[in-house]
């Protein structure tokens, strides 16, 4: 393998092997290792009670201890150490009833979602691929362990997450694995919003955000929600977002412009992502059709209502929808256009927001006899004059400009 296993994550695995336990790295980060990808990070799985886990290293927290998960921690940096398990029975569609420790790492695979995902390897015994991952790994598909069927009526969320791993990975999902989604879509609708909108988030973030299109074909969209569902109705366009930059609320925006804005939140309000992300994207779904000027005024205006970083990703939104035809090609010229003003306004360091003012309120309330709502719609038409030239921010300039507004008043 290509990756080297930090050596926090070797000496977790001595000290357990040491200490008579087995000790193994498991699931994504194995599955990343053989991809030759960086892992996100290192999950490791072992023989050892979580008791015995915390009795063998001087710093532990009991991050999940009810599943059998001790976060032990190496130089500041935490590692989950998990317990053998198998999951018991579903009921709910969603927890597993109980989790029963086990000894054998092979049925601590078994309960993992997907061949890829099930494999264990440790630098004293190697890999342990019992379900075929790493054929699977090198024919890009995605399979489940075992029944898929039963596997997705256990937790409804894996049908998503089979969705978004061929999305991540660029793989086929497995024509049995695939039947069994369209089969049980309606299960998604058990599963906690969070856990669906995170699936949902990975799989715009990916290299493959057009897959979407599967969580329409397959018959989850509706089980995400009625709004959600009701966007394939109204001819969602797949292909177009792939080269945009990786950044949620442009990916999103990308994903639900045809929605417009008021719909656009109220479905992510409903998969109960951040206000934050929502409004940004809000924004970004509102804006993204509307032909922008060229003029610097006009950019400085926009930057100001909107934020430098949100006006910037709005540029590559629309410069990422334009495509390549011909005809689309003068827009992206626009584009670039605008990009350049932007940075070279952000480079002068023009005054964009009332932070940045040579006024202040306290000065506009010395000045006139002006208080409360009043101050701060004095400021803002002050603000105005210095978008149109930055050279205006000057407190002689801005006095000057406000006893004449008295005047008028
Ligand atoms: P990522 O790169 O997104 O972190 P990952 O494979 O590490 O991918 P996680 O959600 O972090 O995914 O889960 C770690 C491992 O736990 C998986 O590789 C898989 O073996 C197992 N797993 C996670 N969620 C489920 C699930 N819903 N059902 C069965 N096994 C799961
Ligand atoms: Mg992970």
């Amino acid at each position: 393998m290509r990756i080297e296993i930090p050596f926090a994550v070797r000496q977790i695995l001595e000290k357990l092997g040491q200490s008579g336990y087995e000790g193994y790295i498991v699931g994504g980060c194995v599955r990343d290792m053989l991809l030759g990808r960086s892992p996100e990070d290192w999950d490791i799985t072992t023989s050892a009670r979580p008791e015995q886990v915390k009795e063998l290293f001087k710093r532990t927290i009991d991050t999940g201890i009810q599943h059998g998960t001790v976060t032990v921690m190496m130089d500041h940096v935490g590692y989950e150490v998990t317990t053998y398990r198998v999951d018991g029975t579903y009921s709910d569609g969603r927890h597993p009833d109980q989790v029963v420790f086990t000894p054998s790492l092979i049925e601590d695979l078994k309960r993992r979602d997907f061949t890829i995902n099930a494999m264990a390897y440790s630098p004293a015994a190697g890999l342990v691929d019992e379900f075929q991952g790493q054929e699977d790994l090198r024919a890009g598909i995605i399979r489940c362990v075992g029944n898929p069927a039963e596997r997705f009526s256990e937790d409804a969320l894996r049908m998503l997450r089979a969705i978004r791993f061929s999305a991540q990975l660029g793989f086929e999902i497995d024509p049995k694995t695939l039947e069994a989604i369209r089969l049980l879509a309606a299960n998604l609708e058990k599963v906690s919003r969070e856990r669906v909108q995170v699936e949902l988030t990975k799989l715009l973030m990916s290299a493959n955000p057009q897959r979407m299109s599967l969580v329409y074909d397959t018959g989850l969209a509706p089980f995400v929600g009625e709004a959600f569902g009701g966007l394939g109705e109204t001819g969602w366009r797949p292909s177009l977002s792939g080269g945009l930059p990786v950044k949620k609320p442009l990916r999103w925006a990308a994903f639900l412009r045809e929605a417009g804005p008021e719909q656009a939140r109220k479905i992510l309000k409903g998969l109960m992502l951040d206000n934050d992300t929502i409004s940004r994207t809000e924004t970004l779904v509102r804006f993204w059709a509307v032909p922008l000027s060229e003029k610097k005024p006009d950019i400085r205006r926009g930057m100001s209502v909107m934020g430098a970083e949100l006006f910037g990703d709005l540029l590559d939104l629309k410069e990422g929808l334009a495509g390549s035809k011909e005809t689309e090609e003068a827009k992206t010229e626009e584009i670039r256009r605008i990009r350049l003003l932007k940075d070279e306004i952000l480079a002068d360091g023009d005054c964009l927001s009332l932070k940045d003012l040579a006024l202040t309120g306290r000065d506009v309330m010395e000045e006139t006899e002006l208080r409360g709502p009043l101050v701060g719609q004095c400021l803002n038409r002050l603000l105005q004059l210095v978008l149109e030239d930055p050279k205006r921010n000057q407190r002689e300039y801005l006095l000057q400009s406000l006893r004449e507004f008295s005047i008028i008043e």
